[in-house]
């Protein structure tokens, strides 16, 4: 089925992956199908909203069949382009980057970190996760064109710096663990993770909204 992702609403498409992970370990462990109330209580998201999600794909749950999971899980294949390796690069090898390096999503083999940069000499020339880190004064001349995405994992101080670098060399998508707020061309997507807002935030919600 030919789908138009530009009629997919946001944030439908940004559970995807969400959805996506929990159908792999359900076919994984052998189930072929799935109810909505059964992904809603996994992935927590309400189950009115993952029919209505669904419905944008054309997977119609069945009445007491639910959903049918290497049908979904093909689907959202072709649409996360789990099927294509995309290569992303990581800037900052400090205590964060460095566990992102060993980590490297081995448990999701669409995305991988290809290199890394660092300003710091005793990093530079080695490897972390088998991963190699480069000095950033190399980034223009040595980043692979095939890189679309940036991990930013540096200093605040110098993340809006590293962050121009880094369009100018032709990078679509920056995940910004800094708490700095960047500023790019309107072509360039920025998602923010800043981990002091999250949990606060959680804690917050803890104690004003409890369940
Ligand atoms: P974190 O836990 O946040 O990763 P850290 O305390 O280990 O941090 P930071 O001072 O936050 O270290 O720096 C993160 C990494 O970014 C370090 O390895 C540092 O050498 C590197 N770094 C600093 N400035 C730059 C820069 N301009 N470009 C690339 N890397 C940089």
């Amino acid at each position: 089925m030919n789908i138009d992702q530009g009629k997919i609403p946001q944030a439908t498409a940004k559970r995807l992956p969400l959805y996506y992970r929990f159908l792999e370990n359900l076919q994984a462990s052998g189930k072929h199908r799935v109810s909505s109330t059964e992904l809603s209580e996994a992935v927590k998201v309400d189950s009115a909203t993952i029919r209505r999600d669904f419905s944008y794909f054309g997977a119609l749950g069945k009445k007491g069949y639910g959903y049918n999971v290497n049908y979904l899980l093909s689907f959202f294949r072709k649409t996360l382009d789990q099927d294509e390796i995309t290569k992303v690069t990581l800037i900052g090898v400090g205590n964060l980057g460095t566990a992102f390096l060993h980590y490297n999503f081995s448990k999701n083999n669409s995305t991988k970190i290809d290199m890394a940069f660092d300003v710091q000499e005793d990093k530079v020339g080695t490897e972390v996760g088998n991963v190699p880190i480069h000095h950033l004064d190399d980034l223009e001349k040595i980043l692979d064109p095939d890189v679309t995405v940036a991990i930013l994992t540096v200093p605040s101080s110098v993340a809006q710096k590293v962050a121009d670098r880094l369009v100018d060399c032709g990078i679509k998508g920056i995940l910004n663990f800094t708490p700095a707020r960047l500023s790019v061309p309107k072509n360039v997507r920025v998602h923010h993770i800043d981990l002091s807002v999250e949990l606060q935030s959680l804690i917050y919600f803890l104690k004003h909204y409890p369940m």
